[in-house]
């Protein structure tokens, strides 16, 4: 498949050390052979070429002053991917990890899983390599203000939506919407994940996690079984993760660990849902205190796990739910949860397989709901908080919980029969990235070479 080294040759020379991103081009280029070999004119008009180049990427310092008084920079970011479906969207990062080339595959992922939620929304993505973790309240808030001194001039609510990521919550929206409002005196809804007394959305919270829990029971369902009594793994102990673990109790299904950067829980009477929300949202502090409050639970801190291995995915479980961050399942990890019997995987956190661990998951035939399809959850609401704010309205929870499983279904849909159509029975990589860029790349062609 020459496309697909030449495009990464390219990419590698063009963009150098942007490794997830190449990976992630790498995916979805694969994938994509089929259609190309079908149907040429995908081959025309520089689809390719162009989809892989952002249409605009913002680089910016972010000085601020900690509680010592002394000055603090960071690098600040925002890819504006692909806007030929709609205003960009995406979230925004802080993680001292964030460079240029894991923002890049964030909003390249966002292209496609925005496409797939039939929603007219494009793809972008931001952040920044700044560490929330020991920051004071009003560090955070000096922070997130100094972040939109910037970020204010590029976004807007026909523009560009930013939502939170790893390390943005509520809190962190709160602050970045108070500066928007401040520096253009616009009240607008150009960030979603707002707090519901000004213009968020009920149900945006959960809507990830449950969103990817509706993805995993429309896997099950299509084979005519259910989640109900199945022992679920989840990874991660953050937004995604929490609102994976509430709802998969409302399926009557069982989650027995969750992890965080110290290490990972293994609950085998089922995850103390109050605990873990006190531990992790209400007091932001690390899973061994959950460990040491609820007794009789397993923590394995993260020092204790063999190198190149995460030891969360050696816990035996019908159902594995990735949802804390990218390559945290490798290969050696995918082989582990097949051995102990593990038939299902549903990915809530972004790129969280590595591609020997995705390749291990379609060899073996197991039900695999790649990220950008099964936690698509997430933007969709955001886009249903955009609805709400441009009509002045809100809906009630339930509205939005119904649209979110419709809009689930839809998207486990279009991905199984676009596998279906090419071929590919079950392989829902293929199938989302097809039917994901099929919408992009007709509309690129529409609208011209720009
Ligand atoms: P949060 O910051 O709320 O939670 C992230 C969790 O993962 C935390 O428990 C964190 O540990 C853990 N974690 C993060 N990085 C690492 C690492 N390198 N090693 C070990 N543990 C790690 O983020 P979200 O729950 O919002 O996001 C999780 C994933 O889901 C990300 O991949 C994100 O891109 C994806 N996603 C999020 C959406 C959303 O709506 N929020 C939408 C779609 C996808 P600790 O608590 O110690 O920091």
């Amino acid at each position: 498949m020459p496309y697909v080294a030449d495009t990464i040759a390219h990419l590698n020379r063009t963009s150098p050390a942007q490794h997830e991103f190449y990976q992630a081009c790498e995916e979805v280029l694969l994938s994509l052979r089929p259609l190309l070999d079908n149907d040429p004119k995908y081959r025309k008009y520089g689809i390719i070429d162009r989809i892989v180049e952002p249409e605009r990427q913002i680089m910016f310092r972010v000085a601020w002053v900690d509680d010592r008084g002394q000055v603090q920079v960071n690098k600040g970011y925002r890819v504006q991917f692909n806007s030929a479906l709609g205003p960009y969207k995406g979230g925004i990062r802080f993680h001292p990890s964030v460079n240029a080339g894991i923002i890049k595959f964030l909003g390249f992922e966002q292209i496609f899983k925005n496409a797939l939620t039939g929603l007219a929304i494009g793809g972008g993505k931001g952040g920044s390599n700044f560490d929330p973790k020991g920051k004071s309240e009003q560090e955070i808030m000096r922070f997130c203000q100094a972040f939109m001194n910037e970020l204010y001039r590029h976004v807007g609510a026909t523009v560009d939506v930013p939502a939170g990521d790893i390390g943005v919550g509520a809190r962190e929206i709160g602050y970045m919407y108070g500066q928007y409002k401040k520096l253009t005196g616009s009240y607008e809804g150009v960030l979603t994940g707002k707090g519901l007394k000004w213009g968020g959305s009920l149900g945006r919270k959960e809507a990830t996690g449950y969103g990817t829990v509706y993805f995993a029971d429309n896997m099950l369902r299509d084979i005519g079984e259910s989640l109900e009594g199945k022992q679920c793994a989840v990874s991660g102990a953050g937004n995604v993760a929490i609102y994976t673990v509430e709802k998969l109790y409302h399926f009557g299904a069982k989650p027995i660990t969750v992890s965080d950067s110290s290490g990972f829980v293994h609950d085998p009477a089922g995850i103390d849902l109050e605990l873990l929300k006190q531990v992790k949202e209400v007091e932001r502090t690390s899973l061994a205190e959950y460990a040491k409050r609820r007794g009789g639970v397993r923590f394995v801190p993260v020092s204790d796990y063999p190198a190149g291995r995460n030891l969360v995915w050696s816990v035996p479980c019908d159902a594995a739910f990735p949802s804390a961050t990218q390559n945290e399942l490798n290969g050696e990890d995918a082989k582990e949860l097949l051995k102990n019997g593990c038939t299902l995987v549903a990915e809530g956190a972004n790129m969280p397989s590595t591609q020997e661990a995705v390749e291990a998951f379609l060899a073996a035939n197991i039900l695999y709901g790649p990220g950008k399809a099964a936690n698509a959850g997430g933007v969709a609401t955001s886009q249903l908080e955009m609805a709400q704010n441009a009509s002045m309205q809100q809906w009630t929870f339930e509205e939005v919980d119904s649209k979110l499983q419709r809009i689930m279904a839809g998207i486990y849909q279009s991905a199984s029969e676009t596998a279906r159509e090419f071929g590919a029975e079950r392989n829902l990589v293929l199938g989302a990235n097809i039917a994901g860029f099929r919408k992009v790349a007709d509309a690129m062609i529409e609208q011209g070479v720009v």
